[in-house]
C-alpha cells in the first residue's frame, strides 16, 4: 500500500502540474485578444480620421472651384464698369465690383484656412499612422511569442501526461477511481498526516485511525474532509527503502 500511496502522490503532483499548465495556456489567448481589440480600436479611429480628412479635401476642391467662379464674377463686374453708359450704371457696376472683390477675398481666406487645416491634419495623421504601425508590429511580435509559448506549454503538458499515464497504470483501478472522485470535488485528493493532524483540513485524526495509518497497509480517508490520507513518516521510510533498494 505504501507504493500505491507513493504513486498516488506522484500522480497528484503530475495532475497539479497539468492543471497549472492548462490554466497558463488559457490565459495566453485572452491577452492576445485584448491586444487585437486595442489595435482594431486605434485602426478604426485612424480610418475615421482619414475619412474626415478626405471630406475636408473634397470641400477644399469645391471651394477652389467656387473661387474661380468668384474671380470670373469680378471680371464680369469690371466689364460692366467699362461699359457703363451713365453715372447710375457706373455706380451700380462699381458697387458690384467691390462686392465681388470682397467675395473673392473671403473665399481666398476660406481656401487658405482649408489648406492650413489639411496640412495640420496630415501631419497629425502621419504621426498617428506611425504609432499605429508600431502597435501593430508589437501585437504581431506578441502573437509570435504567444504562439511559441502555447507550443511550449502544450509540449510540456503532453510530456507530463505520458509520465502521468505510466504512473496511473501502476495504481489499482479502484484506488485510482477514488482518487479521481476526490480530486474533482476537492482539488487535492491525497494529503499527509503530521502529528496526528490531517494536512488537508487541519483536523485531528482519531487515535484508532492514526494507528492504522502508521501500519500503512490500507488506503484510508480523513473522517472530516474525506481525502485519502497517509502518515508522512511512513512515506519517508518508503523513500529511504526505495533509495536503499536502488543502491
Ligand atoms: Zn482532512
Amino acid at each position: 500500500m505504501r507504493d500505491q500511496l507513493k504513486r498516488l502522490e506522484e500522480l497528484q503532483r503530475h495532475d497539479a502540474k497539468i492543471q497549472e499548465l492548462e490554466n497558463a495556456l488559457k490565459a495566453v489567448p485572452a491577452k492576445l485578444a485584448a491586444n487585437q481589440t486595442d489595435l482594431a480600436r486605434v485602426e478604426a479611429l485612424l480610418a475615421s480620421e482619414r475619412g474626415q480628412l478626405a471630406d475636408t479635401e473634397r470641400y477644399y476642391v469645391d471651394q477652389k472651384g467656387q473661387l474661380e467662379q468668384d474671380e470670373e464674377n469680378v471680371t464680369g463686374a469690371k466689364h460692366k464698369l467699362a461699359q457703363a453708359k451713365n453715372s447710375k450704371e457706373y455706380m451700380a457696376a462699381q458697387r458690384e465690383t467691390e462686392s465681388r472683390r470682397d467675395g473673392v477675398a473671403s473665399r481666398e481666406a476660406e481656401v487658405l484656412k482649408l489648406v492650413e487645416a489639411i496640412e495640420a491634419k496630415k501631419k497629425i495623421l502621419a504621426e498617428r499612422a506611425q504609432s499605429v504601425e508600431e502597435l501593430r508590429a508589437s501585437v504581431e511580435k506578441d502573437g509570435e511569442l504567444a504562439r511559441a509559448r502555447i507550443a511550449e506549454i502544450e509540449a510540456k503538458i503532453a510530456e507530463i501526461r505520458v509520465e502521468r499515464d505510466v504512473l496511473a497504470r501502476d495504481v489499482k483501478p479502484e484506488v485510482l477511481k477514488r482518487y479521481s472522485g476526490i480530486r474533482i470535488r476537492r482539488g487535492l485528493a491525497v494529503v499527509g498526516v503530521r502529528n496526528g493532524t490531517c494536512r488537508g483540513c487541519n483536523m485531528n485524526i482519531p487515535p484508532q485511525l492514526y494507528n492504522v495509518l502508521q501500519r500503512g497497509s490500507s488506503i484510508e480517508t480523513c473522517p472530516s474532509c474525506h481525502r485519502i490520507i497517509y502518515w508522512e513518516d511512513l512515506m519517508k521510510d518508503a523513500a529511504d527503502a526505495k533509495d536503499g533498494a536502488a543502491g
